[in-house]
């Protein structure tokens, strides 16, 4: 079954056509500039380089009948006609509490995803806006909405709380949500399988490090707790985002460094993070190197996001009641050594016992990371969210996989 799996965002539009079973990327690329001048469609085919496609793209329509020109197309297409796509998966960022699982798009299905716009306004809204696009341009192809919230719905009550006024939840559904789920389901079920043991029988640590990043707690193939709240600013500390603060700061800086709602919100999620505490960058390259040079700000910065780590590795082992794997995953997780070294030091005393050797020689493949004899296993298992939304789709429109 071959599925096209698309993440629409404001001005841009990333899709991948790939075959659900095999697993194979037939194609992928990226939309970009939608809505504004030089727009344009970076496509590649089976993996090779990206080919730079000009092509006026005023809205969401209009660019996904480009892409659509470009899977179709004589020069650089990979099928002959439309009908060779089976079904179209969408990421969609919010389902709140209406969504635990991916579902076929209805006009009920996209009442609801419009009614959870003011819980994600920046990405639901765009979301949609590529859901009606692929309606328009495909009619008759089913489309399926699979959401970054949905895995995280199985947590307790106790979990998803925040001790507000109980009645700020049942008014506005200020609660904890959870995000990069799709990721920390795929990973999960990797893990499950590369150890060779039942998903329902293990309890695993998730650790998605990348520009935005979230540790999840999954107990018998169930998410228990994860580190996004309400809003993906929170939990460990990311690239450009602050994480866990005391909430009190906002108003004390609100009041001290005279900012409304929207600089506070601006400050905490695009000026913090590593670069706001690095002043250097929220790249951990940029980090590491600067830390290599002498900089003491980007070794803080380094420093405080392993013991974030190591910190929730400690907490979600003490939650679930114990720990048998933990999984490094996104582009930190798969590609710092340093960071899985730094997220593990320490925490032998619970059976964590990285194998140094084997964590230095993994970049972005799968692979065991802890020393044999280590109680608890450490795997690094690069995500596959494309995958994952395109097997979703598979499955809910009915294909043998
Ligand atoms: P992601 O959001 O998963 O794409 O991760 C992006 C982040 O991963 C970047 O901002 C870098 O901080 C980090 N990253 C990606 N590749 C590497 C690498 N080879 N070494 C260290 N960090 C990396």
């Amino acid at each position: 079954m071959n599925v096209l799996v698309i993440n629409a965002g404001s001005s841009s539009l990333k899709y991948q056509f790939l075959n659900a079973l095999s697993g194979d990327v037939l194609a992928r690329g990226n939309a970009e500039r939608i809505g504004l001048k030089d727009s344009l469609i970076k496509h590649s085919l089976n993996g090779a380089p990206a080919i730079k496609i000009p092509v006026d793209m005023p809205n969401h329509k209009v660019a996904v009948q480009a892409v659509l020109s470009a899977l179709t197309s004589e020069k650089h297409g990979v099928i002959k006609d439309m009908d060779e796509i089976d079904a179209v998966g969408h990421r969609v960022v919010h389902g709140g509490e209406k969504f635990a699982s991916s579902v076929l798009i209805t006009p009920e299905v996209k009442r609801a995803i419009r009614s959870c716009f003011e819980l994600a306004p920046l990405h639901n809204p765009p979301n949609m806006t590529g859901i009606e696009a692929c309606e328009e341009a495909m009619p008759g192809v089913p489309q399926v909405a699979v959401f970054d919230t949905a895995f995280h719905q199985t947590m307790p009550s106790k979990a998803y709380i925040y001790a507000l006024p109980y009645e700020l939840y049942e008014k506005h559904g200020i609660r904890r949500y959870g995000f990069h789920g799709t990721s920390h389901a795929y990973v999960s079920q990797r893990a499950a399988a590369l150890l060779e043991k039942p998903y329902d029988k293990l309890k695993i640590i998730s650790c998605h490090l990348g520009n935005g990043s979230s540790i999840a707690a999954i107990r018998y193939g169930r998410c228990v707790d994860t580190s996004m709240g309400f809003t993906p600013l929170a939990g460990i500390c990311m690239g450009t985002r602050c994480g866990d603060i005391d909430p009190a700061i906002v108003t004390f800086l609100m009041e001290k460094e005279k900012l409304d709602p929207h600089g506070v919100d601006n400050l905490m999620n695009k000026d913090s993070g590593v670069f706001g505490i690095s002043g250097v960058s929220s790249d951990f390259r940029d980090l590491y190197t600067a830390a290599g040079e002498g900089n003491k700000r980007a070794s803080l910065a380094l420093d405080l996001f392993k013991y974030q780590c190591r910190k929730y590795i400690g907490a979600y082992a003490a939650a679930m009641g114990g720990v048998d794997a933990v999984v490094f995953t996104a582009g930190i997780g798969e590609n710092t050594v340093d960071i899985r070294q730094g997220a593990c030091e320490g925490l032998d005393y619970m059976g964590i016992q990285l194998d140094p050797y084997k964590n230095t020689a993994v970049k972005s493949r799968e692979a065991v990371v802890s020393t044999d004899e280590s109680p608890v296993k450490v795997l690094v298992i690069p995500t596959n969210e494309e995958l994952a939304i395109a097997r979703e789709t598979a499955q809910i429109c009915g294909a043998q996989m």
